[in-house]
């Protein structure tokens, strides 16, 4: 008798609220505005919900970013011949990128790059940070930002989609100093670029070197290695760096070597004499703008597509995927050695033990900003 009235309560109950959930549904959609929509995208281990934000423009350019480590998982633009396809590497599920992945498409901070042994000296205070790379600190350490949820915020009334994501990193956190309250802003423009605009505070002098970590294929994920892709770097200059990928301090011309990028050169062309692979920062010959200026420009005779690189950061480490060894399946198949290529414009790597470099430090009352631009095209 109880069961049956049960059973008859929650079949009258079901529809009803399954109706008013997808009506919440429907009207939390409505409410986004035009060229945004959000998904549930999954759940932390700490059983905390991840939304999936996509942002679409009318020149067939799409983005999608989770609220996990301000990510970005995919970005669709068109070939030559006008089909849209994925040129980032990334996961379809939360799942994967929870188990572990090298910073595909995230926010990395509070600061990117390497940290000599972890270590560094500010206003008289030495500080010790995670040595999560061989004897160095790297990407902000064991949970950087990478790592953390963001709150997201989809803004109205603007003319291109944009969202942003932001999160208080709590002084003491990873062992850096001050509370740190960051936003990054991710734009979809009208000219098929993903601008990505950085601000950050503190309360505490404290080191800052935001950057994102997208690898991009440019003839799709998972397809080839990015070796010919054509690539042209603004910078006449580079670091060279210890074993460890830690910078001499030296800033050392490029030309006669194989780092010279000034004038487009397959990626593959000088490949066998860097040993390792391009782990590199390239100092910008603009030395760092108040607005963003073309830092690197890639092409992909295949599909044709073209991405070119804008930023007001000093520098721009070239890394060429070279730690991928494919046993991570990802949206576009296996990603093994050199399937795909990051261009991270950002400080130079350690600046925080390089008083010669520009600085990184943060004081409270200055605002920290950064804005970098990836912006899609097609050679014809
Ligand atoms: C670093 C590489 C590192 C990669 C993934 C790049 O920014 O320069 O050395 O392997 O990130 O962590």
């Amino acid at each position: 008798m109880v069961r049956s009235f049960l059973l008859l309560l929650f079949l009258f109950l079901l529809p009803r609220q399954e109706n008013s959930e997808m009506s919440h549904r429907l009207l939390e959609q409505n409410a986004l505005p035009p060229g945004i929509s959000r998904t549930a995208f999954g759940k932390t281990g700490d059983d905390a919900a991840v939304d999936l934000y996509t942002l679409e423009n009318s020149k067939g350019m799409l983005v999608r970013i989770m609220t996990y480590g301000a990510t970005v998982t995919e970005i669709r633009v068109p070939d030559r011949d006008g089909r849209a396809g994925n040129v980032v590497l990334g996961f379809d599920n939360l799942a994967q990128y929870l188990a572990g992945c090298p910073y595909f498409g995230a926010t990395v901070g509070r600061v990117a790059n390497r940290i000599a042994r972890g270590r560094f000296t500010l206003d008289g205070a030495e500080y010790q940070l995670a040595t999560n790379n061989g004897p160095n600190h790297l990407h902000g350490g064991l949970k950087g930002f990478d790592k953390v949820l963001w709150t997201a915020t989809p803004l109205a009334g603007a003319p291109e989609p944009l969202v942003r994501f932001a999160y208080r990193s709590p002084d003491g956190e990873e062992n850096y100093p001050g509370n740190l309250s960051c936003t990054v802003t991710f734009t979809l423009t009208d000219d098929n670029g993903l601008r990505i605009e950085y601000s950050a505070s503190t309360d505490k002098a404290t080191p800052v070197n935001m950057t994102n970590h997208s690898y991009f294929n440019l003839g799709g994920p998972g397809t080839r290695t990015i070796l010919g892709h054509m690539l042209m770097i603004e910078a006449d200059r580079y670091t060279p760096i210890d074993e460890t990928l830690i910078p001499t301090g030296e800033l050392a011309p490029v030309k006669g070597t194989p780092m010279d990028f000034t004038r487009p050169a397959a990626i593959g062309s000088k490949f066998d004499k860097v040993q390792g692979g391009y782990d590199h920062n390239y100092v910008l010959n603009s030395g760092g703008s108040t607005v963003p200026v073309l830092a690197a420009r890639v092409s992909e005779p295949r599909s044709g597509r073209v991405l070119e690189v804008l930023t007001t950061e000093p520098g721009l480490q070239f890394y060429s995927g070279n730690f991928l060894d494919g046993t991570l399946r990802g949206n576009g198949g296996v990603y093994p050695r050199n399937y795909g290529f990051s261009l991270e414009a950002q400080h130079f790597p350690d600046s925080v033990n390089h008083p010669a470099f520009p600085s990184t430090t943060l004081r409270p009352g200055q605002v920290y900003r950064q804005v970098t631009v990836y912006r899609f095209s097609a050679d014809r």
